[in-house]
């Protein structure tokens, strides 16, 4: 009866379920540490953490695992927030692992009393050197053998401020010839004096991640604890000390992180990206961030479904960029609003459409649904804006656009032949000139003509100028992270902007998070620094995947 729609931790908790573990009681937590902005794979994590919640009727935590004062920031806490409920998820509660510091103190006592924890005077080094080797077992400092109300007292002093950074720690008392190094008496507490985000100056000590994940987790009675695969070796660590703690028996299950490629998926690596300036921002367009994405036209279906399609897998693996940028071609495919804009544009003029003259045509917003969702007005007049490569002055067989002799259709207007064009001195086109067919209009053409291609356009007397932002992979190579220095990979041509584009003149009502087609262009969105007096586009996806050489 084994159900292949699951994937490995559905059929744990279904498996649970069955069995009346935790009551039937489904409760998953996100525990982001607040030290930057969430990327793609944290969206895996917290599709499949919410996810689970949402399909066996339980709740998820959101949990800012808040241990390390140095690196943590507010900005970040908010962004984390703002970013989980655009992907379309709510959280039960919102907590933080510094309120759990006192309760975390008591529990480290607890385990001192039971001479299972000592506070050990040796430097960084010396605890590394005397922790053996995988094949070597280690050796023990002479603090281990401290008493237990020695460690009390020095417990309590370190707590009360009494030495400096790195001086003491709180090591967990288990096993130095263990062959898994995380169970060789792993550090515990440290002494830090930083100011903390939330507890300000309240403690100067601060517990390690292994000792405040899993009894953050006990805390909040988790019942399914997911986390990456890198966590397998800490297991038997978080196991010791809810089962020397005698606290609620939360388990953790790992999964493979996402990798992708021609990207870094590292939160310190794209802090690098940052502050030194080889991108923008945290939400740059062409960052993994889930605020990057969002900037860039991503909407929150297809981060979800592409987090459906690549699954959980116990295994790592690297997936193909290009699996995301089919989710949200598919996305904006069906949703996005039609609408005509020239990139690199060259006049034309019909030569025998009458001065002045302007026609209102319409358009579908969107054609892959019944209705169109409704159209809009695009002006039509003597002179338009063509795409520059929609012309060729000496144009090959097969050639469907325009030439001298060549006709074309107009989008949502009429058929036109081209007759002539014109030159600057330097050889380059500057005008293309047609006439049109009078009988040929879009949805009542009686001209009988067949026409092969179709090309878009705006009226000059009606554009509107626009920014438009093109981009690129951020990395050249598939695997940054795997290069010497990853920065060394970076494309220097990742993003190409084109200051004057002309847009039909609806564009101007964009509306921000939409996403539009720009005909033969690609999929655009209005970028969040856009203006009514300067908009900027950025395109979110090509048409086709024009990667696939
Ligand atoms: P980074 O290495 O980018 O700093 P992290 O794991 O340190 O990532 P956290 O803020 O601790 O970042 O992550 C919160 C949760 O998201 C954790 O449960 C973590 O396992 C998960 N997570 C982080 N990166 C990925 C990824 N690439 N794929 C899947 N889950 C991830
Ligand atoms: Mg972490
Ligand atoms: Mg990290």
């Amino acid at each position: 009866e084994e159900d292949k729609s699951l994937n490995f931790i559905e059929e744990i908790v279904e498996e649970d379920l069955r069995n009346g573990t935790h009551d039937g009681r489904v409760l998953t937590r996100f525990p982001p540490e607040p030290n930057g902005y969430l990327h793609i794979g944290h969206a895996k994590s917290i599709c499949l953490n919410f996810g689970l919640a949402q399909k066996y009727n339980g709740k998820t935590n959101l949990r800012f695992d808040d241990t390390n004062p140095v690196t943590e920031d507010v900005e970040y806490v908010e962004s984390i927030k703002k970013d989980i409920q655009w992907l379309g998820f709510q959280w039960a509660e919102e907590l933080y692992t510094s309120d759990y510091f006192e309760t975390l103190y008591q529990y480290a006592i607890q385990l001192i009393q039971h001479d299972l924890a000592y506070v050990d005077d040796s430097t960084a080094e010396e605890i590394a050197a005397a922790k053996g080797t995988p094949t070597e077992p280690g050796v023990p400092t002479p603090y281990r053998s401290r008493s237990i109300e020695e460690n009390l007292t020095l417990f309590q002093e370190m707590r009360d401020g009494k030495y400096k950074d790195g001086e003491k720690v709180l090591r967990a008392k288990i096993d130095l010839a263990n062959p898994n190094m995380h169970l060789r008496d792993p550090l515990l507490y440290r002494i830090k004096h930083a100011h903390h985000h939330r507890t300000g100056d309240k403690w100067c000590i601060y517990p390690m991640y292994d000792f405040a994940h899993g009894q953050s987790d006990s805390i909040e009675k988790i019942t399914h604890s997911v986390c990456t695969l890198e966590f397998i070796p800490h297991r038997p660590l978080y196991d010791w000390l809810i089962e020397k703690l005698e606290i609620f028996p939360s388990h953790q299950y790992e999964f493979a992180r996402l990798n992708m490629t021609y990207t870094v998926m590292s939160k310190r690596k794209l802090l690098q990206l940052v502050t030194e300036g080889h991108v923008e921002s945290w939400d740059d367009p062409r960052m993994p961030t889930i605020s990057g994405f969002r900037r860039r036209g991503y909407t929150p279906a297809s981060i979800r479904n592409f987090c459906e399609r690549i699954g959980v897998q116990k295994r790592e693996n690297m997936i193909d960029v290009s699996l995301l940028e089919f989710c949200i071609r598919e996305d904006l495919n069906k949703t996005a609003w039609r609408r005509m804009a020239v990139l690199d544009p060259i006049k034309m003029v019909i030569t025998n459409y009458p001065d002045g003259q302007v026609e209102e045509l319409h358009g579908e917003n969107n054609p892959e649904v019944e209705g169109g969702e409704g159209s809009r007005m695009i002006p039509f007049s003597k002179e338009l804006w063509i795409e520059r490569e929609d012309f060729m002055e000496e144009p090959p067989k097969k050639f469907f656009r325009l030439g001298p002799g060549l006709s074309v259709r107009l989008k949502h207007g009429y058929i036109v032949e081209c007759h002539d064009f014109k030159k600057d001195e330097n050889g380059q086109v500057t005008e293309v000139h047609c006439t049109y067919i009078p009988n040929s209009k879009s949805g009542e053409d009686t001209s009988g003509l067949k026409v092969k291609g179709t090309i878009h356009w705006v009226s000059v007397a009606h554009a509107k100028k626009a920014e438009v932002r093109l981009y690129d992979r951020l990395f050249q190579v598939e695997n940054p992270a795997a290069e010497e220095d990853f920065k060394a990979s970076i494309n220097k041509e990742s993003l190409h902007i084109i200051e004057n584009a002309y847009i039909e003149p609806d564009l101007a009502n964009a509306i921000p998070g939409k996403g539009y087609q720009f005909i033969r262009m690609g999929y655009f969105t209005l970028d969040t620094k856009s203006t009514p007096d300067h908009l900027v586009f950025n395109r979110t996806v090509t048409l086709k995947d024009s990667w696939a050489k």
